[in-house]
């Protein structure tokens, strides 16, 4: 992580943190607890990297992949992590978590990439999927069918999806809400929106942080461009509502993700919500 706080310990640790246009493709992960491991979209560019990860821990035996939207850069490797799940983790299975928006778009590009049963010796289903229908108050887990869920499926760490307005060629994208160690996560994916986010934490904890001492820390994973994008935020057209979202949650840090051109966000930021003036911005970096 860079500046302005050099002991801030992100909770997310990042493959990558650039667009799909770069070598860098923004897909992350934690781990809740020594089992459990769990990926925020997986590019074909960093699946080795997740291979690796998944090999250096044998304890691993849950596996869990929440997606944000189904463009390549966020789901082109989460096949060949399903199949190397079942390979090093004899057993175990990927958990694909999805808001109901995109549900069935998901399924059919799992499936027609290869995730179907498989016969001989890995046996049955590769892979688990869950929706998580976040329309209005009904807030139930679906299969991969669409046929809700009447048991509690819910992990621990898992909040809630936050549907967010992307490219229109897809049915939908998502961020997640999460619990990481006590912290409240929200990573956003990509988004062409601010607003879906700032609703989420008046719903969630109201309009203004009151109390900064009892409130959680909260991390905010944002996608943004140095650059002009329609199907992404702008830094600096953002960087006001961002200033009063920062104001509002006094336990906030903003980390940027998904970017195009690191230099000039470094400049942008340094012109419009320097660390010096005691903004908690920073930008995502590769662990
Ligand atoms: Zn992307
Ligand atoms: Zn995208």
């Amino acid at each position: 992580m860079s500046e302005p706080c050099k002991t801030f310990e992100p909770k997310l640790k990042f493959f990558g943190t650039m667009n799909g246009a770069s070598g860098s493709h923004t897909n992350a992960f934690f781990c809740p607890d020594d089992e459990t491991i769990v990926f925020l979209d997986m590019s074909l560019l960093n699946v080795y990297a997740a291979d690796d990860l998944i090999r250096m821990m044998p304890n691993l035996r849950r596996y869990y992949m929440c997606v944000t939207h189904n463009h390549y850069d966020h789901v082109s490797g989460i096949d060949k992590l399903a199949f190397d799940v079942r390979l090093y983790s004899p057993g175990s299975s990927l958990t694909i978590i999805v808001d109901e928006r995109i549900r069935e778009e998901t399924v059919m590009h799992l499936e027609t990439g290869g995730l179907r049963s498989l016969p001989g010796h890995y046996g049955g289903e590769v892979y688990e999927l869950l929706s998580f229908d976040s329309y209005r108050s009904a807030y139930t887990f679906r299969d991969k069918s669409g046929k809700p869920l009447s048991r509690m499926v819910s992990p621990e760490w898992f909040v809630k999806t936050i549907p967010t307005s992307h490219s229109l060629r897809l049915s939908g994208a998502s961020g997640f809400a999460l619990n990481v160690d006590g912290s409240l996560i929200i990573y956003s994916g990509d988004t062409s929106q601010l607003s879906p986010y700032v609703e989420f934490l008046r719903d969630e904890i109201g309009d203004e942080q009151r109390n900064a001492r009892i409130d959680p820390p909260i991390e905010f994973y944002l996608d943004v461009m140095a650059r002009k994008e329609e199907l992404h935020l702008s830094f600096s057209e953002v960087a006001e509502d961002l200033k009063c979202l920062l104001a509002s949650y006094p336990t906030m840090k903003l980390i940027l993700m998904h970017y195009d051109e690191v230099g000039k966000l470094k400049q942008l930021i340094e012109k419009l919500m320097p660390a010096s003036q005691g903004w908690p911005v920073y930008i995502a970096k590769p662990f």
